[in-house]
């Protein structure tokens, strides 16, 4: 199972998950034989910037100050559109907003941990949970087009923090 849990909620240097996606994104346009425009490039960074899901506003508004210009919506939609269909970059569609791939060369099912916490949002990829929803759509005679499995909860500092019980006492006494 591929899984980057053990970053994604915690206190890392994220210079590096940066990096790493911007590596594999510029491996994956060209093995695709598209390019990742500076505009593309930008999007793909901003989503990055954290662990969190960003909105399409979110993103238009950071580009329109980083270029200190507005920003024309169509010009995110097809960046979105561009990354999101390379598997670069995945909506989560309950929070409509979108997350960066971790791993954008598996094929296999995305599982996203959704800490109601802190926000920050894990990527897990499992081959058995695959086979599983291969033989229930084989079963049911069903083309699967997509799938998108969103699993809420708390991530392990959130939970530890709330199991703390002098913590929340604390801040209000001072
Ligand atoms: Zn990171
Ligand atoms: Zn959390």
């Amino acid at each position: 199972m591929l899984s980057n849990a053990r970053t994604a909620y915690q206190i890392h240097n994220h210079e590096r998950c940066i990096n790493a996606a911007l590596r594999l994104a510029r491996e994956i346009c060209q093995k695709n034989k598209v390019t990742l425009t500076p505009t593309k490039e930008q999007v793909l960074k901003l989503i990055w910037q954290s662990h969190r899901p960003i909105g399409a506003y979110q993103i238009q508004d950071q580009l329109a100050k980083i270029r200190h210009k507005a920003v024309a919506p169509p010009t995110v939609y097809r960046a979105l559109k561009f990354l999101t269909k390379l598997g670069l970059v995945h909506k989560i569609p309950s929070l409509n907003s979108f997350i960066g791939c971790p791993f954008p060369n598996s094929p296999q099912s995305n599982l996203f941990l959704i800490c109601e916490g802190c926000g920050n949002i894990a990527e897990a990829s499992c081959s058995s949970v695959d086979l599983v929803l291969q033989k229930t759509c084989r079963d049911s005679n069903f083309n699967l087009n997509s799938k998108t499995i969103e699993l809420l909860g708390l991530c392990f500092l959130c939970s530890e923090s709330k199991t703390t019980p002098t913590s929340t006492e604390d801040s209000t006494a001072q």
